[in-house]
């Protein structure tokens, strides 16, 4: 059956990308971005520049109206609150229902809830959506005590962007040293101790319960202590929004399932971004990735596979992260099986390489060192064996071994 009509439910960086591919891969068929949010805009910033007013709500669209109307890519501003798998489409929150011969779920993430008591008060900030970001930047005043429980990606970043507008924050994690899986415990040490540097209090505790005080908030930790702020930040993960996938029988574990080119259990209906997760051809799950690189290389996946063609191929998973200054990166798998080999620059770690028992890297971080990961990106995807004692030396550079 030809495919003349494309719906994607979720209008993030993953569901954007479907689209923007389609196109780009020449087909002209009808395709609508349903999301009450309107135009997609772009997640990172809301951390960072955006939360800082360095950037606007303007500045962080993924493409201005005019693209949509010239790439003929409609824009349905609604929820989507059911799916159909006969005949395929989508039922919206007022009641329409729209028909495509293709489905695309790309409907991301919600801020995991603290699950204690209090965890669930509508006084508690996330940051997921820009409506959260705008909420958290009305809150961020000079002097305003901003607590924020979990110092993993968002957390930091959001600790150091609201030190940065005047805040006295506290971050909280249950962890000495969070992201260690991510960026290995060397780096997640210095990272760590980049916040205490900053101004910032670091408390090491688990939370208990949030209480309202009048204006404010109390936070009680399982050791007892108490913590007392105006404001508290959940950051500690997302859930993957998998209900109408699963309300319509598509096959979930934490995330839709899909195969390698992006396909549900139903063969009309893709999942990207976020959301999705892949279980690979021998019944492995693979773990979620919840990156920027991840949401928009699965969308172009997605788009090649609807359309019958040759699957891009991407480079082992990269993220990025900002905080006090300092940009950091990763690229593969810290946490796999191997041994660390550390590159220092007087006497403080700046990479970070994962080296397999048979030479092979597995993955790699860096502080401030772009170049670097992108050299190693090269290394691994070549799996090119690199002797220790180079990978070790900050006087080589990367590039020259990953030739
Ligand atoms: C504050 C913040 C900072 C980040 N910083 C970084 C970073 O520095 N580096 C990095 O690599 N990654 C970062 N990320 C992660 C990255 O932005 C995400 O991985 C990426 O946005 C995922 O894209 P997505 O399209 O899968 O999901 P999302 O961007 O979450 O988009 C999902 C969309 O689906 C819509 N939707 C949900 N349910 C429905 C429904 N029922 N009907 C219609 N629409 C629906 C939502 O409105 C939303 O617009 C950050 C994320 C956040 C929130």
């Amino acid at each position: 059956m030809s495919i003349e009509s494309i719906l994607i439910v979720g209008g993030g960086l993953a569901g954007f990308t479907v689209a923007q591919n389609l196109r780009t891969r020449g087909f002209t068929g009808t395709i609508d971005i349903i999301d009450p949010a309107g135009i997609p805009y772009d997640r990172p910033p809301l951390s960072k520049a955006y939360l800082l007013g360095d950037k606007d709500a303007a500045g962080i669209e993924l493409a201005p109206a005019s693209w949509f109307a010239e790439h003929r890519v409609g824009l349905v501003r609604a929820t989507v609150h059911a799916l159909a798998t006969e005949p395929l489409g989508v039922e919206l929150g007022d009641g329409r229902k729209l028909h495509a011969d293709t489905l695309v779920l790309a409907t991301g993430g919600s801020a995991r809830p603290l699950p204690v008591a209090g965890g669930d008060l509508d006084s508690v900030l996330v940051l997921r959506s820009r409506a959260d970001a705008d909420t958290l930047r009305g809150k961020l005043a000079p002097g305003i005590r901003l607590a924020i429980v979990g110092a993993g990606l968002i957390g930091a970043e959001v600790a150091s962007s609201a030190l940065a507008l005047g805040a006295e924050v506290t971050l909280i994690d249950p962890l000495e040293t969070p992201l260690v899986p991510a960026v290995g415990p060397e780096l997640a040490h210095r990272l760590h101790a980049m916040h205490a540097g900053a101004g910032i209090t670091v408390v090491h505790g688990t939370p208990a319960g949030i209480k309202r005080t009048g204006a404010g908030h109390r936070i009680e930790l399982a050791d007892g202590r108490v913590i007392e702020c105006d404001e508290v930040l959940v950051g500690i993960g997302i859930i993957p929004n998998t209900a109408l996938a699963r309300a319509a029988g598509l096959a979930t574990e934490n995330g839709v399932l899909v195969d390698e080119h992006q396909r549900t259990s139903h063969p009309g209906v893709f999942a990207v971004g976020d959301m999705a997760r892949t279980r690979s051809a021998d019944g492995t799950l693979q773990r979620r990735g919840e990156h920027w690189e991840h949401a928009m290389n699965t969308g172009a996946t997605a788009a090649a596979a609807i359309l019958g063609q040759e699957p891009p191929v991407h480079g082992a998973s990269w993220f990025w992260s900002d905080r006090h200054g300092t940009h950091v990166e990763g690229v593969g798998d810290m946490n796999a099986e191997g041994t660390t080999i550390l590159r220092l620059k007087e006497g403080e770690p700046v990479a970070a390489f994962n080296v397999a028992a048979d030479g092979r890297m597995l993955g790699a971080a860096a502080i401030d060192g772009g170049l670097m990961i992108r050299a190693a990106r090269r290394i691994i995807d070549r799996g090119i064996v690199v002797p220790a004692e180079a990978l070790a030396d900050p006087e080589v550079p990367l590039k020259k071994l990953a030739r």
